[in-house]
């Protein structure tokens, strides 16, 4: 389990990292918002830790902006004791549970467990681009409604673009989430998209797999203001 610690204060973050890992969790953190978000987008993790006064970008438009991009990762958000509009707002805006500072480390580590638990069974199961469906859980991809048979490999690119539609990937950064490993030539990233894209991509609809050049792929979500009016 993978969780994103995202507070300011670096020596409750270390206590927490510590503990956590204690707990065999990996844990990454972040000490603002625009770092915490850029790293979402870089990693699945399959929980967030969310301080609300925050550097550069608050929590609350952190959060905000995860669920915009369709991130549907458990977030607990670590609210001001005495402020019941940042429970409210926090809730209001995606959050899957609060916990007002100062809280004692069992009680977030519970709180962990249960957004876990309550997120891992449905956690994203299906993912859509378009007419593009991947359930995550029977790990089928599914084109305008016909199955399309995938080999592990390029089933977990294809879930990798989709949750991180919209986003430029670069081969690098790709080849870290699917291969996990850096050491092997970025080009088998080439091969694979060119053999997904023979899967997914259907002649005269728009190219979802788009190539960014100098950059890396973008899975693009066709959004229907973009169609063109006839
Ligand atoms: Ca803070």
């Amino acid at each position: 389990m993978r969780v994103l610690l995202i507070e300011d204060e670096h020596k409750l973050a270390a206590f927490l990292k510590r503990a956590l890992e204690e707990e065999s969790y990996t844990v990454d953190v972040a000490y603002d918002g625009e770092t915490g978000l850029m790293m979402t987008q870089q990693h699945i993790y399959d929980a967030i830790i969310l301080d609300i006064m925050l550097p550069k970008l608050d929590g609350f438009a952190l959060l905000s902006r995860l669920r915009t991009q369709g991130d549907t990762t458990p977030v607990i958000v670590l609210t001001a004791r005495g402020a019941p509009e940042e429970r409210v707002m926090g809730l209001d805006l995606g959050a899957d549970d609060y916990l007002p500072k100062p809280f004692h480390l069992e009680e977030l580590l519970a709180r962990l467990r249960s957004v876990l638990r309550r997120s891992s069974p449905e956690k994203a199961v299906r993912l859509q681009c378009g007419d593009l469906l991947l359930d995550t859980r029977s790990r089928t991809a599914y084109r305008a409604g016909r199955e399309i048979p995938l080999t592990p490999r390029e089933y977990s690119l294809l879930e990798y673009l989709m949750r991180h539609k919209n986003q430029t990937l670069s081969r690098s950064l790709i080849l870290y989430h699917v291969w996990s490993n850096m050491d092997i030539d970025s080009n088998i990233v080439d091969v694979y998209i060119k053999r997904l894209r023979e899967k997914i991509e259907i002649p005269n609809a728009p190219q979802l797999i788009q190539t960014v050049r100098g950059s890396g792929y973008r899975l693009r979500d066709p959004q229907p203001s973009e169609e063109p009016h006839t």
